[in-house]
């Protein structure tokens, strides 16, 4: 995830420094696990933190994983479009591999269409073994 695009120059200075904890790490960070990395920089309120990663969230600079209730920092552009955004998180070693996938897109789409859901969002999270965690069991 380390080639995850600049910060935009306007994030409040919150806001960037949980983007950048985000950013620098290798696997989803929970809030709590922000906060305990950002005491050092004078956090100290849970809420702090949960306000940043709304407004990251909002933009699109990083991700919430329901099933880990835990973020990420962005590692693309292309979900800055409203659209499918996919994860596919590794139970051994917790890396998480974000992409985008045009064709579930539009199967999805067509769906909402035929049945008249409008969808405001897609969050796919596939569950398993990474392709190194796979090869080492
Ligand atoms: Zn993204
Ligand atoms: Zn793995």
């Amino acid at each position: 995830m380390a080639h995850s695009h600049a910060a935009p120059g306007d994030l409040t200075r919150n806001q960037g420094l949980v983007l950048g904890t985000l950013t620098g790490s290798s696997g989803p960070l929970s809030a709590y696990d922000i906060l305990d990395k950002l005491r050092a920089d004078g956090l100290r309120a849970p809420l702090q933190v949960y306000r940043a990663l709304d407004k990251l969230v909002e933009r699109g600079l990083a991700h919430r994983l329901e099933s880990l209730n835990a973020f990420v920092a962005c590692a693309d552009e292309h979900c800055h479009r409203k659209g499918l955004i996919a994860f596919a998180i590794c139970s051994d070693c917790g890396k998480v591999n974000e992409f985008a996938d045009a064709v579930i897109e539009e199967r999805l789409g067509n769906w909402a269409g035929d049945q008249g859901f409008k969808v405001e969002r897609t969050t796919m999270e596939i569950r398993g073994k990474c392709a190194q965690c796979a090869v080492v069991a």
